[in-house]
């Protein structure tokens, strides 16, 4: 399988160079030259499949024989090694928990698959990849834990100072040996620009082969078509598929699971779950994408004023305008909204919603409200333990620890606090 540049100015290539490269050099993504149709028969039989099964079938089209079966099967097995159930809500919601992985968010799949393809790219290189990243929380953890003790790794995460909870700030600082975390004095955005700004400094990029893990990436975001494969297996009325509601950020997660239709998974319809950064909703009104200032929320990771990965989308349609519509709505949900659905959900049917997962369960609501008789899926895309202080606004009750998050809160802290000025990040990857 090819991959070319959604800007189509750069040389399409292959699944390891894409993986490798993260970015096309002409700043567009790759996308695959053609969508691998589902062998027939598969879905038939995709209740009695493993989750390793089904995952390697979905996956093995766009990696082709670059890493030899035997070990892309294992690479998936150690890649989804939790559960990932659909548990019904009530009548018409199911939710589907991403969040059993190790840092407690959905991005655990895709950090886990893409250090464990590069870490085979690289097995017998002499040269060092760095991984780059700035995160508002989720990404850093799952990356940190993904590419911990990866050879050939080294991992640099830049994060904003007092702006990510005491959780996710435990999980991306207290692994140490390859993973690095840098506190920046700034905002998100500060650590975002300063990634930018790394990538095309060329006297970082002599000393160190950078490359980025985050959606953008193929080997982070091809694997989250996984989920939505798992959720088919477990949807009991095979006969009307589901409607979907993704709580979107940067939109890699719903244009993979659109990916996955296109390729031939039964999904209704795909509803685009949003806080108030609504960029995405304004275009399927209007027709014109028009980045904006992300507005900070109480769902931080969906916090995202330009998303990267919706340019995938119209590559999928083709750029056909009324054929994304007739597959893709949205939903834009407020803080207000948000801390009303996790009491409202909680106390009626006894289910704990994160914020990200609260977005998704209110937009499908919305959805379904118009299109009586069908059922749909929402997915919860974080633990609610992350975002303690929202659940125990709209609940009044604390949320409990797992045991696995006692013993991290435990460990030290190792950071190294930077100003929000790029020579700093500059030496820290020139020394
Ligand atoms: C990253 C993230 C999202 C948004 O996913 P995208 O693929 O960026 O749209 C939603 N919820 C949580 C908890 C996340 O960490």
């Amino acid at each position: 399988m090819k991959f070319y540049s959604t800007n189509k100015n750069s040389e399409p290539v292959d699944f390891m160079q894409a993986t490798i490269l993260g970015q096309a050099p002409d700043k567009g993504l790759y996308f695959p030259e053609a969508i691998p149709q589902l062998e027939k028969g598969f879905l038939q039989k995709i209740e009695n499949l493993p989750d390793e099964e089904i995952a390697f079938n979905v996956i093995r089209p766009y990696v082709g024989n670059e890493i030899p079966e035997e070990k892309l099967f294992r690479i998936v097995s150690e890649t989804i090694n939790f559960p990932i159930p659909l548990v019904p809500v009530n009548e018409f919601a199911f939710s589907l928990e991403l969040f059993h992985g190790p840092t407690l968010a959905f991005k655990d799949v895709g950090a886990r698959f893409m250090s464990r393809c590069l870490g085979y790219f690289l097995r017998d290189q002499e040269k060092k990849v760095t991984v780059l990243v700035a995160t508002s929380g989720d990404t850093g953890g799952a990356v940190a834990n993904g590419f911990y003790d990866t050879k050939g790794v080294e991992v640099v995460i830049l994060y904003p100072s007092g702006k990510v909870s005491p959780v996710q700030e435990k999980q991306l600082t207290t692994l140490g040996k390859n993973i690095h975390a840098l506190e920046v004095k700034g905002t998100f955005d500060d650590c975002q620009h300063m990634v930018k700004s790394a990538f095309t400094d060329a006297e970082i990029n002599k000393k160190r082969f950078l490359t980025s893990a985050n959606s953008i990436n193929v080997a982070r975001w091809l694997p989250q078509q996984f989920y939505y494969f798992f959720a088919y297996r477990q949807w009991q009325d095979k006969k009307n598929a589901p409607v979907v509601s993704v709580p979107s950020g940067n939109f890699g997660n719903i244009c993979a699971g659109i990916l996955a239709q296109q390729s031939g998974l039964p999904i209704r319809h795909f509803i685009a779950a949003c806080n108030v950064n609504d960029i995405v909703s304004e275009y399927l009104g209007t027709e014109i994408l028009k980045p904006k200032q992300a507005v900070p929320t109480l769902s931080n990771a969906m916090d995202v004023g330009n998303p990267s990965n919706f340019i995938r989308i119209l590559e999928i349609f083709q750029h056909h305008f009324p054929e994304l519509k007739s597959h893709l709505s949205s939903s834009c949900v407020s803080d207000e909204e948000t801390l009303a659905t996790i009491k409202e959900v909680y106390q009626g049917y006894n289910y704990l919603l994160d914020p990200h997962g609260a977005v998704g369960y209110l937009a499908l609501k919305r959805y379904l409200e118009n299109h009586l008789g069908e059922k749909g899926i929402f997915l919860e895309t974080a633990h609610p333990v992350k975002f303690p202080e929202a659940v125990e606004k709209a609940t009044g009750e604390t949320v409990e620890l797992p045991a696995s998050l006692a013993e991290l809160m435990q460990k030290e802290k190792k950071s190294v606090l930077i100003d929000n000025d790029f020579d700093q990040l500059k030496s820290f990857l020139l020394q």
